[in-house]
C-alpha cells in the first residue's frame, strides 16, 4: 500500500516507521532480521531500506601498479526489500539514488521494483563518493532528485526511456523525497532549498521525509515554511537517538545539523556511552511525544540497524 494511503487510512493517528541499512558485504540477511524483529511488535507502517553506491579504493596490483577498484560496502537494497516484505508482510521502501546509475539503469531498477510489487520509492540524488569533491552524476544519469522524480513520474504515465515500446504498462509508484529542516548543505539559502523542494513536489513527490533533527522547533518551522510556499504533502519527521559521545562531533559534520546546547550538555555530563544512550533515548522519547501530540503523520526512526534504542522509544511513545 502507498505511504500516502496508509497515512489517510490512519485518519490522524501517528504511524511508526523505521529506516534500516543493508548489512556490510559478507554478512547475511539474518543480521537484518535480528535488527528489525524486535521492532515488528510495534507494527511499523513501512521499513525504508537505504541505498549505498560504490566507493573507489586504490590498491597496488601484482605488477606494483596502483589500481582504482570499485567496491560496494552495503549491497542488496532491492533484495532486502523483497525479503522483508515476504517475511513480515510489511511495506518496504527502497531508496533510489541518481549517483552511479544511467537513466537506462534506473529504468531497469524501476521495472524490477515494479515486478516485486513495491509501491513506494524514496527518490534521492545521493551524496558524492568519498574521493570526489562534489556530486558527479553518471554520464547519461539523472543529475538531481528532481530529474529522478520526473523519470519515475514518466513511467507512472507509461513513458519509458525505450521509445520503441508499444503500449507500455504504466507503473504506479508513490514517490517520497528528502527535506532538510536545517537546509541541505549545498543549497545557497534556506529559501532556495525550500523552492527546490516545492519543485520536487510539483513534479510528483507525494510525501517528504526529513533529515534527522534534535530540536523540534526546527521541524515545526520547516513545516510552516513549506506550507507557506504551497507544499501540502505530508512531512514525516526523521529522528535518531544519540548513543555515543562521538556522535556529538560527527553527526553535525556528516549531516550539517545542530545539536541543542541542553542535549550536548547532558551528554557531556555523563561518564560513558552506556549513559549517553540513556540520555539519547530519553531525549528522543520527549521529541517523539511532542511531535505526536502535534499530530505528525508518521514518526520515522533512523535505526542504523540497531533495534534496542528504537524499541524502547516506540514502547514509550506508541
Ligand atoms: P536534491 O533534491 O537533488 O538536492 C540537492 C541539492 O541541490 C540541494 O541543496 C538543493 O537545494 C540543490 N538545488 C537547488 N536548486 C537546484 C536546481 N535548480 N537544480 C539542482 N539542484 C538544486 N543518500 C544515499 O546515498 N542513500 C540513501 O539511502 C539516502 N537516504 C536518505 C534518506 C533521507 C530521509 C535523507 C534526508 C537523506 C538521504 N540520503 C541518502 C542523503 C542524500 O542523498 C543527500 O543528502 C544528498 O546530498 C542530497 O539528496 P537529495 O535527494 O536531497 O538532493
Amino acid at each position: 500500500m502507498k505511504i500516502t494511503e496508509q497515512i489517510e487510512k490512519a485518519a490522524g493517528k501517528t504511524l511508526f516507521s523505521i529506516e534500516i541499512l543493508p548489512p556490510l558485504k559478507g554478512k547475511d540477511i539474518k543480521s537484518i532480521y535480528d535488527g528489525i524483529e524486535p521492532l515488528m511488535d510495534f507494527a511499523p507502517a513501512y521499513v525504508d531500506v537505504t541505498y549505498h553506491r560504490e566507493e573507489y579504493i586504490f590498491r597496488r596490483n601484482q605488477a606494483g601498479v596502483m589500481e582504482k577498484i570499485s567496491t560496494k560496502k552495503r549491497p542488496g537494497t532491492v533484495a532486502i526489500c523483497a525479503a522483508i516484505m515476504n517475511r513480515y508482510k510489511v511495506e518496504a521502501v527502497p531508496h533510489l539514488i541518481c549517483g552511479g546509475f544511467t537513466k537506462d539503469e534506473t529504468e531497469n531498477a524501476l521495472i524490477d521494483l515494479h515486478f516485486l510489487g513495491i509501491d513506494n520509492i524514496l527518490a534521492l540524488r545521493g551524496d558524492n563518493i568519498k574521493n570526489e569533491p562534489h556530486f558527479i552524476p553518471e554520464p547519461g544519469g539523472n543529475t538531481n532528485s528532481l530529474e529522478l522524480i520526473q523519470q519515475i513520474e514518466n513511467m507512472n504515465n507509461g513513458v519509458y526511456m525505450d521509445q520503441e515500446l508499444t503500449n507500455p504498462f504504466p507503473t504506479d509508484f508513490c514517490i517520497g523525497v528528502a527535506g532538510y529542516p536545517e537546509k541541505h548543505f549545498e543549497a545557497i539559502s534556506y529559501q532556495n532549498d525550500l523552492n527546490f523542494l516545492k519543485r520536487k513536489v510539483d513534479a510528483g513527490a507525494k510525501y517528504i521525509v526529513t533529515q534527522m533533527f534534535f530540536d523540534n522547533e526546527k521541524y515545526f518551522n520547516f513545516v510552516k515554511s513549506c506550507r507557506e510556499i504551497g507544499i501540502t504533502v505530508p512531512i514525516i519527521p526523521g529522528l535518531k537517538p544519540l548513543t555515543t559521545k562521538k556522535q556529538l562531533d560527527i553527526l553535525p559534520k556528516i549531516f550539517f545539523l545542530t545539536i541543542p546546547e541542553e542535549l550536548s550538555k547532558n551528554i557531556l555530563a555523563v561518564a560513558d556511552d552506556r549513559a549517553v544512550k540513556e540520555v539519547g533515548i530519553e531525549w528522543t522519547i520527549q521529541q517523539s511525544k511532542e511531535l505526536k501530540a502535534a499530530g505528525v503523520p508518521v514518526l520515522h526512526y533512523y535505526t542504523m540497524g540497531l533495534s534496542e534504542a528504537t524499541s524502547r522509544i516506540a514502547k514509550a511513545v506508541f
